[in-house]
């Protein structure tokens, strides 16, 4: 395991200009220099997010990161660029990825770091989801067009720019087409749950998630556990625990210091790793000082990698 070896040899102290870093969170974690050491949470124009890896990269330098997880959307595309720019400037980029899985009737997002970007059955599953996406889209079309709503796939497909193609992409084609007011009325008449052009996803179940990410040598964290949780239970969480998750992101911007206090204190109890990052993508999200806002502690990353060698 070259890439861990190399990993473990690198220097964590960033020298970074201390005026820029933005580490006014209660959330955030910082080194002794008082400054925030990593963001295991951060996704590139590879899936959701509006720059390329390199950019991201050079943001987190900016702030004075020293490591960093590029995490796109059931997409490793992201990786390689990234580990080579982190090259350039001295952050470590650990290969990681945000895989939408399903419990029941719940979407629950399992970040995966450390994992080998290259193992060919994990490339086969993106590979084949990234298929039944399009699949997805080309019915939701189809129904629509059956409704008299003229939306043309191939121009969905153009606008989705190779990104990974969703609803919101047809919500603003068929907004696009003056036949709704707007771009939820389109979720609410045609493409919401039950609703006349909605298809079914393919569903990734989260034990399923959780061993492709352990066969790809690496670690997977339940991401933002606030998405999972209902409003007088936390069923949903302990069942994904069950599932045998290695950790919890108790650091996100969903997460206040009580809240991420509270997933702390789930994750000691059921001897889990903890992780935290800023879940950036830019562009007209403003999330731009959340980078360095929520970062985490080299403890964390010492203690997932001493588990991987475990
Ligand atoms: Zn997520
Ligand atoms: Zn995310």
């Amino acid at each position: 395991m070259d890439k861990l070896a190399h990993f473990r040899y690198c220097n964590y102290h960033p020298n970074s200009n201390k005026a820029d870093i933005i580490v006014d969170s209660p959330a955030a974690a910082k080194n002794a220099d008082n400054l925030p050491v990593g963001d295991l949470h951060m996704h590139t124009h590879y899936s959701d997010g509006f720059f390329s890896p390199k950019e991201v990269v050079y943001k987190a330098k900016k702030i004075g990161l020293s490591v960093i997880a590029i995490t796109d959307h059931d997409s490793v595309n992201g990786i390689n660029e990234a580990i080579e720019a982190g090259v350039a400037c001295n952050i470590n980029v650990i290969p990681g990825i945000e895989l939408s899985a399903m419990y029941g009737e719940r979407e629950v997002h399992i970040l995966g770091y450390f994992i080998n970007h290259r193992s060919p059955e994990l490339n086969e599953y993106l590979k084949f989801f990234r298929a039944e996406r399009v699949k997805r889209a080309r019915e939701m079309v189809r129904r629509l067009n059956n409704l008299k709503i003229p939306v043309a796939f191939d121009s969905i497909m153009q606008n989705a720019e190779g990104r990974s193609i969703g609803r919101p992409h047809i919500a603003a084609a068929v907004l696009e087409t003056g036949s709704v007011k707007s771009y939820l009325e389109v979720f609410h008449k045609y493409i919401g749950f039950g609703c006349p052009a909605y298809v079914e996803k393919y569903r990734l179940e989260v034990n399923d998630a959780v061993a492709m990410i352990s066969k790809a040598g690496g670690l997977s964290f339940i991401a933002h556990p606030e998405s999972i949780r209902d409003t007088t239970n936390d069923t949903v969480l302990f069942e994904v625990i069950k599932t045998g998750v290695d950790g919890i992101e108790t650091i996100h911007p969903s997460l206040n210091k009580q809240k991420s206090m509270y997933y702390r204190g789930i994750a000691q109890e059921y001897y889990l790793l903890e992780s935290g990052g800023s879940d950036f993508h830019g562009g007209k999200r403003g999330d731009e000082d959340h980078i360095g806002r929520y970062g985490i502690p080299l403890e964390y990353i010492d203690a997932m990698q001493t588990r991987l060698v475990a």
